[in-house]
């Protein structure tokens, strides 16, 4: 069974990075998403490039779910001006709804929460937890070691090539959308994922 995706997760950095460009393409992330009339699920922060995608989505009129750990409320900054807010009481609940709610997952630049959001969806997508597209935007190559990294483990006999295919590499937010028109649910599937 198929459905169209409704609400893409973004997964991204908490801080800002360096190049100007990782912001820039945030912000044609969250453009991208709300001129398509797809509902942002993020980790409902104000800070990094969190912040931008979803200050870009609702600045073009789109609706965003914030999910925060009561903890990260402060550190994180939460962002009032979403269209829902959830608060959890920890990380697990905040992954589980983040993937609940969403029809497919792109990856933007970040740091290590960012690595760890990526390798679990891709790692239950691998267990046939679920079959939603898993979409790597590659903004000015920070994902070429994140790739080369996963291609080692194919090469190096610790992952099949049909794993690392579960992963789609793509330039920017229009070529992801592309890449997410369409998203096997969950549900479909009839597999819980954790
Ligand atoms: P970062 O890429 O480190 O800036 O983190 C990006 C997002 O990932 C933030 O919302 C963090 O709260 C979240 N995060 C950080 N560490 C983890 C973790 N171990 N598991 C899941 N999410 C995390």
């Amino acid at each position: 069974m198929t459905i169209d995706v409704r609400a893409v997760a973004v997964f991204c950095g908490s801080r800002m990075g360096v190049k100007p460009v990782y912001q820039q393409a945030a912000q044609e992330t969250g453009k991208e998403l709300a001129q398509a009339g797809i509902r942002l699920v993020y980790g409902g922060g104000a800070n990094g490039l969190m912040g931008v995608v979803a200050h870009a989505v609702i600045q073009a009129g789109g609706s965003v779910t914030g999910v925060i750990p009561e903890f990260l409320k402060t550190r994180e900054k939460m962002n009032e001006d979403v269209s829902e807010l959830i608060v959890t009481k920890s990380m697990h609940e905040r992954k589980q709804i983040m993937f609940a709610r969403a029809d497919a997952f792109w990856v933007l630049p970040g740091g290590f929460g960012t690595f760890e959001e990526l390798l679990e969806i891709l790692t239950w997508k691998q267990l046939k937890r679920h079959d939603k597209p898993i979409v790597l935007i590659n903004v000015d190559g920070w994902g070429d070691k994140v790739v080369a990294m996963l291609n080692e483990a194919v090469q190096q006999g610790f992952a099949s090539t049909e794993a690392r295919s579960l992963l789609t590499v793509v330039p920017n937010a229009a070529a992801a959308l592309e890449c997410s028109r369409i998203a096997e649910s969950a549900e479909a599937l009839g597999v819980d994922v954790m």
